[in-house]
């Protein structure tokens, strides 16, 4: 049975290309009809964040890749989360301790979880204390660390899913740290025992790891386990040479989502950065995630950098918009509308409508829908426009023509607004153009709008209107 998790390290942040492992290691899963768990990776305790839990969980559930297993849910192989698994690691690391595949280190910076330089290791004086001396050391009370026994000499091959074979002389691997003075794992050695322990088939996590592979195989050996497959992503960018970075301001998740995006959109688009569908899909772009679980294939895992493009983003966002019915796009809409237009005169119910086809993200609404609620300053030239053929002189003519009609007219609808300007400009022997643009002008203030003149002012009700009119012909 498949079985793939999903192992973020609780930082307080989604960045994209973690949401894209999400994505990657669900689809796997749902793809093959196994199971998809949740592990905290919370062994870093200098970089514990408080809430940081709740926002994984909240970004999963949001994007609708619900877990099979975790620390919420629970499961049969249990604890989910790593501090809560704390004392297995060390009897673990102590079975490899007993077959020689790791050692006891007393050295000054052992407690140090950087990658120490493998050349300097190799006189490292712990790896040839005996296991007794080890011991005593120990127990005397001596702080150590467990480090991994690289052999120093043959290689290590390890097989990628995207990346293929890749061999290294273990020479040039260091004798890693296995258990930290803390007594807790590091990444490198826990990942290997859980992943082993929770039975994960496919291994999906970002290429930074590849590096690591060959010494992680060298583990699975050496507890004579079965070593999954190795799915490895590249990197997402932000440009040619940078990876997307918190700290370059790039957006995580939840950033995206204040800037107005879709869940169901980024879900779509970051997928697409680093897979692509093959076969008769290969030229499609909008999938749902159910579609995509029907057709992910890791053979679509591309090996190259992917970039995020905000551009692109918002044109599958747009589309997505568009694509909402009505009602899902104004509950959606309603607090952007709320938030430009106080008035309650106004219908955000007519509103909406107006708005859905012209906007890339939420954050596109207020800007195009702020006039109904106050008329901004204009200046008289909005009146001049070559193709209407209207000017400052012809455009308040308009308008004092207008102002009669409108003021007459019996029931404020739209057909009856619309039957009243169109009969007008029948009337005069004019273009439609010359009536609705200085009326469309003079109630919005602006050169484009969502909706036209008929619209306006049947949103913005009769008595708004002809205020309008009349400050647009003083
Ligand atoms: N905790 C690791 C991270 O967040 C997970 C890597 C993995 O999936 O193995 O980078």
């Amino acid at each position: 049975e498949v079985r793939t998790r999903f192992a973020p390290s609780p930082t307080g942040y989604m960045h994209v290309g973690n949401l894209r492992t999400a994505l990657y290691t669900w689809l796997i899963a749902r793809h093959g009809g196994g199971k998809f768990l949740l592990r905290i990776e919370d062994t870093d305790q200098g970089r514990l964040v408080e809430g940081a839990t709740q926002v994984i969980y909240r970004t999963l559930r949001q994007c609708g890749l619900d877990w099979d297993e975790g620390p919420d849910v629970g499961g049969p192989v249990g604890p989910y989360i790593q501090t809560e698994r704390r004392s297995l690691y060390g009897r673990y690391a102590r079975l490899l301790v007993e077959r020689g595949h790791a050692y006891y280190c007393f050295c000054e910076k052992a407690e140090s979880e950087e990658p120490s330089d493998p050349f300097e290791r190799h006189d490292d004086p712990c790896r040839t204390l005996s296991p007794a001396q080890a011991q005593a050391r120990a127990d005397a009370g001596e702080p150590f660390v467990i480090r991994q026994r690289i052999p120093h000499t043959g290689s290590t091959t390890f097989h990628d899913v995207s990346f293929g074979d890749i061999t290294v002389e273990n020479v040039t691997l260091d004798d890693q740290v296995l258990i930290k003075q803390d007594g807790l794992p590091t990444y490198n050695f826990a990942n290997v025992v859980d992943d082993h322990l929770m039975g994960i088939t496919h291994v999906v996590r970002g290429s930074e790891y590849l590096s690591s592979a060959p010494k992680y195989n060298l583990l699975y050996e050496g507890f004579g386990w079965e070593v999954p497959i190795y799915v490895h992503c590249s990197p997402v960018m932000r440009d040619q040479h940078n990876k997307m970075s918190k700290r370059h301001g790039d957006p995580s998740y939840e950033d995206l989502l204040e800037q107005g995006f879709l869940s169901e959109a980024v879900v779509n688009y970051v997928t697409l950065l680093g897979w692509s569908p093959r076969g008769a899909y290969a030229e499609r772009e909008f999938f749902t995630l159910k579609e995509l679980s029907e057709i992910f294939e890791l053979g679509g895992i591309s090996k190259s950098p992917a970039i995020f493009d905000l551009e692109k983003l918002k044109y599958f966002n747009a589309n997505y918009l568009r694509a909402l019915s009505p009602e899902a796009f104004y509950a959606g809409a309603l607090p952007y509308l709320r938030r430009a237009i106080r008035s309650e005169q106004i219908d955000l119910k007519l509103v909406a409508p107006l708005v859905q086809p012209r906007c890339d993200t939420w954050l596109d609404i207020a800007p195009q829908v702020d006039f109904f609620d106050a008329l901004p300053e204009y200046s008289n030239q909005l009146y001049c426009h070559k193709k209407m053929k209207t000017d400052e002189e012809t455009s308040k003519e308009a308008l004092e023509l207008v102002l009669p009609v409108l003021e007459k007219l019996g029931a404020w609808t739209y057909d009856a607004i619309h039957d009243a300007l169109i009969g007008l400009a029948q009337h005069l022997e004019l273009k439609n153009g010359r009536i609705l643009w200085p009326v469309r002008t003079a109630l919005s203030g602006k050169a484009v709008t969502p909706g036209g003149a008929v619209e306006l002012c049947q949103i913005l009700g009769r008595d708004e209107s002809l205020r309008r009119i009349r400050r647009g012909i003083a």
